[in-house]
């Protein structure tokens, strides 16, 4: 999935260089830097993201006033069918589901129950054979800049640095001072000092920051994340959680998840979809009532262990049925 995650910041075909697109929605301000404050002055407190934490130096997504809030995402009795030569394959079938502005939400499901494929068609890399996906009201039919994508592996360009992976796509949309919006975002995940290293020379948690900076630097509405953590290993992938967490505090970006981690997308979301196999749907739908902020103390409460099971229960039941049918 290299260079894919912004389709409007496209490669020329033949000389492989970037191809500079206009800014397509002029009249979105362009957000501005959270100005320094003391010490506890720039606080959030109650409401969803309600930390109470201090957020300021962090490039924020939206103006900070209740209500102006987008990244609404609508699916409505979507299917995606897969055709290849006489083989028909229903990867997911009848979901309906609304995500609201500022939401973080998982799908959470067996290995091939259709979570890429849904997500794929949220950000509009797969367009729905049934239904329809709209982001504020806006039918996705294509990819956009409305969706930032961070994928488990192999997102940046591995010929750019740190820097330039980030000022690509405020670059390729025609922000003004792409490179200083890059050293923003790269000082949001914390790598200010990487900003001339190459992908290849980072750990798999600096790159996967990078490209969590990349998705975000143009400040899109909604960020879709495919296993993004998945191939790191425990504590690493534990830290970035709670980077994630943070970040989105501080961004309210709405996020779409994809793992087949409970205890990850628990931790991390508002709702968690828990998804069936063969055809892919919605089994169940799984409020997180946890408090915010959240630590990974929070796991060891009674009330996580209770959602734990119930979700865990909910995933045997369709992995056992994948198990016994064979097919996977
Ligand atoms: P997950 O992300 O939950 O592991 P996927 O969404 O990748 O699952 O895949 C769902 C099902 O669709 C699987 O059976 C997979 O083999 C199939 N599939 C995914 N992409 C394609 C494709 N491009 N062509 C044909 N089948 C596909
Ligand atoms: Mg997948």
């Amino acid at each position: 999935m290299e260079g894919v995650f912004l389709r409007q910041a496209t490669i020329h075909r033949k000389t492989g260089n970037p191809v500079r697109q206009r800014h397509e929605d002029k009249s979105r301000p362009l957000p501005h830097l959270v100005p320094v404050q003391a010490p506890g002055e720039h606080t959030r407190g109650g409401g969803r993201h309600g930390s109470g934490e201090r957020v300021a130096r962090l490039p924020t997504g939206r103006g900070e006033t209740p209500g102006i809030l987008d990244g609404a995402i609508d699916i409505a009795d979507v299917a995606v069918v897969f055709q290849r030569k006489s083989t028909r394959l229903v990867a997911v079938e009848d979901v309906n589901v609304r995500i609201e502005p500022g939401e973080f939400v998982s799908l959470l499901g067996p290995s091939g129950c259709g979570k890429s494929t849904l997500l794929n068609a949220i950000g509009g890399m797969i367009v729905p054979t049934q239904g329809q996906i709209s982001i504020d009201g806006q039918s996705v039919r294509e990819p956009n800049a409305r969706c930032g994508v961070v994928f488990q592996q192999h997102s940046l360009f591995p010929w750019m640095t740190a820097l330039d992976n980030v000022a690509f796509g405020p670059e390729m949309l025609g922000y003004p001072a792409p490179e200083q919006t890059g050293r923003e975002f790269l000082a949001l995940v914390g790598l200010e000092k990487f900003a001339h290293s190459y992908p290849s020379q980072l750990s798999g948690g600096m790159q996967q920051r990078v490209g969590i900076a990349r998705a975000l630097a143009t400040r899109p509405p909604v960020l879709l994340m495919d296993e993004p953590f998945g191939a790191l290993d425990a504590q690493t992938r534990s830290i970035m959680q709670e980077e994630l967490l943070k970040i989105w505090t501080a961004f309210k970006t709405t996020v779409v998840f994809v793992t087949h981690d409970v205890d990850e997308a628990i931790f991390l979301s508002d709702r968690v979809f828990v998804m069936r196999s063969t055809p892919g749907s919605i089994k169940e739908e799984i409020r997180v009532t946890l408090g915010r902020p959240r630590t990974p103390e929070i796991m060891l409460t009674d009330e996580f262990g209770d959602i734990r099971r119930r979700v865990k229960h909910l995933i045997r039941e369709e992995s056992l049925k994948v198990f016994n049918s064979g097919t996977k």
